[in-house]
């Protein structure tokens, strides 16, 4: 049985007939915040009280208030809140050195069916062909004209790099220093590609613990949260010649 949390203002909005619905919509909701499924208690969040497309959210109370709101516009720069984890080749997967890209917070869309939010920066990735992936030993597609740029920078620790990923635009996926152990930079550089994953993991991209990178990584993959493709990996030297050549 989910208890729902309804703020004083989400009780005004939804009045007593709305609050007996969100009630019962409780007992089977997933978490618009964090997608995962909710049992104990539930906040409920609304949208699009200023328009037609009212909406009920539901939430776990320690992932977001329950309150009225307005869902965020996507961001100029989605790269400012984006966090970024590498590991090496995984044990029983695909033998490419890995990416996994997720949000800081996911901002979503409201314009989709009632109680499934749509991450702001899904649509975009599968339009650029990213697709969702059920396990970690198959191949995603490849995107030959995305690129992932990893550069040394004198001064920053042992095993960090400077990742910037270019879309095919050239427009910056994302930018920023990434912790890229040698074996990891070997296998994306030798293949010259690397795999990239998008969605939302609890990966630290400060741990050193690939076993459990790993698992949280294939947890995520396993529940369908994830979107993945290849991108071609190469440093600035091979990333020039290249484009010297074109
Ligand atoms: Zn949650």
């Amino acid at each position: 049985m989910v208890t729902v949390q309804m703020s004083p203002e989400v009780q005004r909005m939804l009045g007593p007939e709305g609050m007996a619905q969100a009630r019962r919509e409780a007992q089977n909701a997933d978490c618009a915040t964090c997608t995962k499924k909710i049992t104990g208690r539930a906040n409920v969040v609304v949208t699009g009280a200023k328009s037609m497309q009212v909406r009920v959210w539901f939430t776990h109370p320690a992932c977001k208030a329950s309150t009225v709101t307005e869902l965020r516009k996507p961001s100029r720069n989605p790269t400012d809140t984006m966090r970024m984890s590498s590991l090496p080749p995984l044990p029983g997967g695909h033998g490419r050195a890995v990416l996994v890209a997720q949000l800081e917070s996911p901002q979503y869309y409201a314009d989709t069916p009632q109680t499934e939010l749509t991450d702001r920066l899904a649509p975009y990735l599968l339009s650029q062909g990213f697709e969702p992936i059920g396990d970690t030993a198959t191949e995603p597609p490849l995107l030959d004209r995305w690129v992932a740029v990893p550069s040394q920078v004198p001064g920053t620790e042992t095993g960090g790099s400077l990742l910037t990923i270019l879309d095919d635009n050239a427009e910056v996926f994302f930018t920023g220093p990434v912790f890229t152990p040698a074996r990891w930079r070997r296998t994306a550089l030798e293949t010259g590609e690397c795999t990239l994953y998008y969605g939302p993991t609890e990966l630290d991209p400060a741990s050193r613990d690939f076993p459990t990178q790993n698992r949280l990584l294939e947890n995520a993959v396993r529940d369908g949260r994830l979107l993945a493709a290849r991108v071609p990996c190469m440093d600035r030297a091979t990333l020039q010649d290249t484009a010297a050549r074109e």
